[in-house]
């Protein structure tokens, strides 16, 4: 069945690309030295400045896996640029939010584009907000698995922050589904992190909110 869902992937991939061989990354971009992956700052996707901000207390105990639903998977960097664009002002303009909503996204170009941050509360998980990073994979990935090179990118991410100290040692992965009344982010994305390192079976849904210590240590 994953194998069924990765062709269909692939597929997608051969359409929105032509071919494997005209892949385009941001590595000529990658200005953070601490990163191993390619990174994209807000100035290099033109990303507006935010309305406001508020610290986000760090380390964090968790971090949040999202998908986007819509915009569709990018696979360069100028579809990936435009995505976040269309994100962020979906966000300030429809939602009426301060800023893109995640911390990060991951484009299929395998590239990490910079949303809020490390330091700066997200919008992308309701009452979670202040107690984790919200990393957002591109595209729907309800019915086939992000490229490779996309799922590793968000892994070397979770990684960075963890050696920058901005998210604890032990965090707890999520996927937004456990903390948000929502399918997000996909059943086959959500598969998928369920065999990674860190992976939380709890909190499982939102009526396990009111027992995350976490949050209420924050809050006091
Ligand atoms: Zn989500």
């Amino acid at each position: 069945m994953v194998f069924i869902k990765f062709v269909m992937c692939t597929n997608i991939l051969a359409v929105a690309v032509g071919a494997p061989g005209v892949f385009k990354t941001d590595a000529d971009y990658n200005e953070v030295s601490s990163y191993d992956f390619p990174f994209v700052s807000r100035e290099q996707w033109s990303a507006r400045t935010a309305k406001e901000k508020l610290p986000l207390q760090t380390p964090v105990p968790y971090v949040v896996i999202h998908h986007s639903y819509t915009p569709a998977a990018c696979y360069d960097g100028i579809q990936c640029r435009q995505a976040m664009r269309s994100m962020q002002n979906f966000h300030m303009d429809d939602r009426d939010w301060w800023d893109i909503g995640y911390s990060f996204a991951v484009g299929s170009d395998g590239a990490a584009y910079e949303g809020r941050g490390w330091d700066v509360i997200g919008a992308h998980a309701l009452h979670f907000n202040n107690v984790s990073i919200g990393i957002c994979l591109i595209g729907d990935w309800s019915d086939c698995l992000p490229p490779t090179n996309q799922l590793k990118t968000a892994q070397a991410l979770i990684a960075a922050g963890v050696e920058l100290g901005y998210v604890r040692a032990d965090y707890k992965l999520v996927g937004h589904r456990q903390v948000r009344d929502t399918m997000c982010p996909g059943d086959t994305l959500y598969e998928e992190i369920q065999t990674w390192e860190h992976y939380s079976h709890f909190p499982s849904t939102v009526d396990d909110l009111p027992k995350v210590k976490e949050i209420y240590l924050i809050l006091e």
